[in-house]
């Protein structure tokens, strides 16, 4: 498997190619295929599951958040979760393709301008260390480090991961809620209002397991920022696939 560094560094050389058609264009995405990416919408407020459509008229609150609702306060995920986007977030984390991951943070930096009033720093999720050495990199951190160049916001690193979870994605919402907690450590007091950063919010346990500890540690006010937020599986369409690797997209 090439390493990531190499993987950028022939991105940087090659003349440029649309990540998803391959078809040449200046830089990103080809205005088709950026055309074709959807803004997530019709999601609860509060944690960013995209809503049934029975419950889109009646609430802005998903069922979970209405019966259970997370320690942080709202969530924002820009792009709904589909075929492109997790080929796009999988080229950016695993293939180390940062300019893909960089142009996804743009369109959603322009609309975070103004919830980032609310927000006094940004903490990307953090990982542990034997993940950064084979990733090379912490994904949630190249996000808020995006973000920063656009919203002058500071990013707090005031968690560590003191543990590595097993493959998360193949757990049911309360194991991997159960799996996470105990797995990050508060080194710092945080800042009253602070947005937590990742790639995709999947069941939302991460970002509770780390609003937890901020809440517990006095901070007031806690958003959820991420690229894409996956539908719960009962609302999953016939165009996705659950398998042992997560959501797949069906050929
Ligand atoms: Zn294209
Ligand atoms: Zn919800």
């Amino acid at each position: 498997m090439r390493h990531a560094w190499l993987s950028a560094l022939s991105h940087t050389l090659l003349p440029h190619h649309c990540p998803l058609c391959e078809n040449a264009t200046e830089s990103g995405l080809c205005a088709a295929c950026a055309a074709s990416l959807v803004p997530l919408r019709d999601a609860c407020e509060q944690c960013a599951e995209p809503l049934a459509t029975t419950e889109i008229a009646g609430t802005l609150l998903c069922a979970h958040c209405l019966d259970a609702p997370p320690c942080f306060d709202s969530t924002y995920c820009h792009y709904r979760y589909d075929t492109n986007l997790a080929f796009l977030i999988q080229r950016f984390k695993d293939k180390g393709q940062l300019g893909v991951g960089r142009w996804l943070c743009r369109a959603m930096a322009e609309q975070l301008q103004v919830r980032a009033l609310g927000v006094e720093a940004m903490l990307p999720v953090p990982d542990h260390w034997r993940s950064r050495c084979q990733r090379g990199f912490n994904q949630a951190e190249f996000i808020a480090k995006s973000l920063q160049q656009r919203l002058n916001l500071p990013l707090w690193a005031g968690v560590r991961k003191r543990r590595q979870g097993s493959k998360q994605k193949t757990l049911s919402r309360a194991l991997r809620r159960a799996e996470i907690q105990g797995q990050f450590v508060l080194t710092q007091r945080p800042p009253r209002s602070v947005a937590i950063v990742d790639d995709v919010v999947t069941t939302g346990a991460t970002a509770s397991t780390l609003a937890e500890l901020l809440r517990e540690a006095g901070c007031e006010h806690i958003e959820v920022w991420a690229l894409a937020r996956t539908p719960h599986p009962k609302h999953v369409s016939a165009f996705f696939t659950q398998n042992s690797e997560g959501y797949s997209v069906q050929e």
